[in-house]
């Protein structure tokens, strides 16, 4: 079709082609794992997924997935308060309260969603929010439906700029104050147990998007709350059903029975949209009790990273330090980095790259991410390709 918008889709098009920063979707014929069978390239290392627990075909996990849905069908084909609830979304939202430590959780379908339900819910038009400034996209889109009455977007954990906010603050008037527990793009931790003492002081809320911290952090994966001896303290949790927990898709945001409540009554992406496809609560929920019955997953994934992360030092990289499974390694241009990830996509290594809009312009980065389900000699295997393609595109 010839028509005005199709032509200046096509230029838009063109452009990111000329610009090296077009994304190729690569597709996948066989199960998420360590090693996966990609169209056209056979068989390929994935060090790029956030199958951080190796959960995503775990025969447990897709066995409760496909009870549930022999169980209860594809879904109830509406939102949950018209057309009910099936019973293992209310057991999967108790048992995902219990991993995160709060009293309640509720879910929807993806934590993008979640951000966009409990941002704008809990923003009167008196709230202040403040929020990092690497926050995810989500959090930032969610701040933008919220219209509080003001912004304050501080400078990446910097405490000196929180604090600066909270004290330009009116008495009384409410306050949120938003992290990313893990940052995605960095896999640096939010300054947690500073951030809950700021907001007690000041009587201001705290959300976390803990989507990379979830099944990842603290000593039993409960999160970067665990992690940081906060377990409990944080007023607001939001995370993913979509990478450590089963990778399907799903959020939940998991607080006080009062703030699920007011989210099931008034939250859009809750009244206005369908729950989760019950094969997906089902597989969650396995996904929550495996990580119960073996916390040394969590272990084996903190020592595996921390491994990587040396062997990358000793072949001269330079990769960002972090306690988390997020390893990137920074390398400037954009087109570069594509590059960069392409060559290692021909030497069968999975590793994406990600450039502006998603992080700032001139830090294009591949991000590294670790899994369970890695073995040594996968990472070996690896780590000869990125030493070659290093050297051969000049940064080694
Ligand atoms: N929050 C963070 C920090 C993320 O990294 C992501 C996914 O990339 C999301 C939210 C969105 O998660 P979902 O895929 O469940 O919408």
């Amino acid at each position: 079709m010839d028509t005005p918008l199709v032509e200046a889709l096509d230029q838009e098009l063109d452009a990111l082609r000329a610009a090296g920063t077009y994304k190729r979707f690569n597709t996948l014929t066989s199960p998420q794992g360590p090693v996966v069978q990609m169209e056209g390239r056979g068989e390929v290392l994935v060090l790029s997924s956030n199958n951080y627990l190796g959960l995503a075909a775990h025969p447990d996990v897709v066995r409760a997935g496909i009870e549930g849905l022999e169980r209860y069908g594809a879904g109830t084909a509406s939102v949950r308060f018209i057309c009910g609830t099936f019973e293992p979304h209310l057991t999967l939202e108790r048992e995902l309260a219990e991993l995160v430590g709060t009293e309640a959780s509720l879910t929807y379908v993806s934590c993008w969603n979640a951000n966009e339900a409990v941002i704008p819910s809990l923003t009167t038009p008196e709230t202040v929010i403040l929020s990092d400034e690497l926050n995810h996209a989500s959090i930032i889109d969610a701040i933008r439906l919220s219209k509080p009455k003001r912004k304050v977007l501080y400078k990446h954990s910097d405490m000196d700029g929180l604090r600066a906010g909270l004290e330009s603050c009116e008495p009384g008037q409410r306050k949120l104050v938003v992290t990313d527990g893990v940052f995605s793009m960095e896999g640096d931790l939010a300054r947690l147990p500073e951030i809950v003492e700021l907001a007690r002081e000041h009587g201001a809320i705290v959300i976390v998007d803990d989507s990379h911290g979830t099944g990842v952090m603290g000593e039993t994966g409960r999160g970067v709350a665990e992690h940081c001896g906060v377990l409990g303290e944080v007023d607001v949790i939001t995370s993913t059903l979509g990478k450590a927990l089963g990778g399907a898709a799903g959020g939940f945001v998991a607080s006080s029975e009062e703030v699920c409540d007011i989210l099931a009554q008034r939250s859009r992406p809750q009244l206005f949209s369908n729950g989760l496809p019950p094969t997906v609560a089902c597989s969650a929920l396995e996904a929550v009790r495996v990580l119960r019955r073996e916390p040394e997953r969590v272990a084996r994934l903190r020592e595996t990273s921390d491994w990587f992360r040396s062997a990358l030092h000793e072949r001269g990289f330079n990769p960002l330090d972090g306690e988390g499974a997020i390893i990137p390694i920074i390398l400037g241009e954009t087109a570069f980095a594509i590059r960069f990830s392409e060559r290692l996509l021909e030497e069968h290594v999975f590793v994406t790259g990600f450039g502006f809009p998603v992080v700032p312009e001139g830090t294009a980065r591949v991000r590294v991410q670790m899994s369970v389900a890695l073995e040594r000699e996968h990472l070996e295997t690896a780590l000869e390709a990125f030493e070659r393609v290093g050297r051969e595109l000049g940064l080694l």
